[in-house]
């Protein structure tokens, strides 16, 4: 599906942009932990409080915020971390509209996970009539292609690998 070209005068009402920020990987480092391995791995939830924040992208997302348009966090983490992930939003700044998780259990790849997320999304028309979403960043290539598909302005990272 191809979006609309924005259209500059929906700049006038920020409110009506939005913008689409992945968690792990891009808001914070993600953890070195091989994916079902080790004893980390069962453990990952007990560490996201200490992610480390990447302060290029945090940035991006508080500017984004302060210029008034609408955050959205779209992120593979189970709806079970959900306080803990809105504790690190909070310490860190990022003011969001709103938080997407993935449903407990959920084995869906990220790729498909967050195409879904984004046909909510856009199926409320959100953020408003004639909305648009300005860009998506995404560090999972196939998240990232997915939603250039989709016509959407992607970055696939700021900074680092
Ligand atoms: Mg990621």
């Amino acid at each position: 599906m191809q979006m609309e070209k924005t259209n500059l005068k929906e700049f006038k009402e920020p409110n009506r942009v939005a913008v689409i920020f992945d968690m792990d990987g891009v808001l914070c480092e993600e953890f070195p932990i091989e994916k079902g391995k080790g004893p980390w791995w069962e453990k990952l939830e007990t560490l996201y409080p200490m992610a480390f924040p990447i302060p290029q992208n945090v940035f991006l997302a508080q500017m984004c915020a302060r210029a008034g348009f609408r955050v959205f966090i779209l992120t593979s983490r189970q709806e079970k971390v959900r306080p803990i992930t809105q504790e690190w939003l909070k310490q860190n700044g990022i003011v969001y509209a709103e938080l997407f998780m993935r449903p407990n259990g959920n084995p869906l790849p990220a790729g498909q996970l967050k195409s879904q997320m984004l046909d909510v999304l856009l199926q409320r028309g959100v953020p408003g009539d004639g909305a648009e979403i300005l860009f998506a960043v995404d560090d999972n290539p196939d998240v990232a292609n997915m939603y250039a598909s989709r016509g959407i302005n992607t970055f696939r990272r700021l900074i680092g690998g």
